[in-house]
């Protein structure tokens, strides 16, 4: 988990799944009771129970919240992230956060140099980088022309 919830014990249990007692992480709702638990802590509990949690009818009766209103909630939920601690991120936004703007995030180089570092130390590898590698073109560029150069010697003085 990247991330916690800012005031957690202020959202509404309205939001919270009674399975993990955490906001609901793709809610489903039993279309028996109208109960709703994240779509994992369900499966989870579906495959050891076999019954709906609260109206315990047996069987799968379980579909996709679709309300606007729920799901709108969900995603305004504040959360920090706990790689860089960045706080009041919406949760919806976390995973754009994560993968394009935290500064503590691990990122490769993609210049396949096998550097892995946070983000925010990238920008300054990435000038290292270039440099080192317009650094390895010239000098393996130079010790081609050594090379040819020894070897024409070479062979000039075998032939002459
Ligand atoms: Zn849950
Ligand atoms: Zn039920
Ligand atoms: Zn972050
Ligand atoms: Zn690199």
């Amino acid at each position: 988990m990247t991330y916690k919830y800012i005031n957690e014990d202020q959202i509404d249990v309205e939001l919270k799944c009674t399975i993990c007692d955490e906001p609901f992480q793709s809610p489903m709702n039993c279309i028996i009771c109208g109960n709703t638990y994240c779509k994992t802590c369900i499966l989870q509990w579906m495959e050891k129970q076999k019954s709906c949690p609260s109206c315990r009818q047996t069987g799968y009766h379980f579909q996709p919240v679709i309300s606007r209103v729920v799901l709108n909630q969900l995603n305004r939920l504040l959360v920090q992230c706990t790689l860089c601690q960045q706080i009041n991120i919406q949760r919806s936004n976390l995973n754009d956060h994560i993968s394009c703007t935290c500064p503590k995030q691990i990122v490769n180089c993609i210049n396949n140099c096998g550097w892995r570092g946070y983000r925010e130390n990238y920008q300054q590898h990435l000038i290292e980088c270039r440099q080192s590698q317009v650094f390895e073109i010239l000098t393996l560029r130079w010790s081609k022309i050594i090379f040819i150069l020894i070897l024409s010697v070479l062979l000039y003085f075998t032939f002459r």
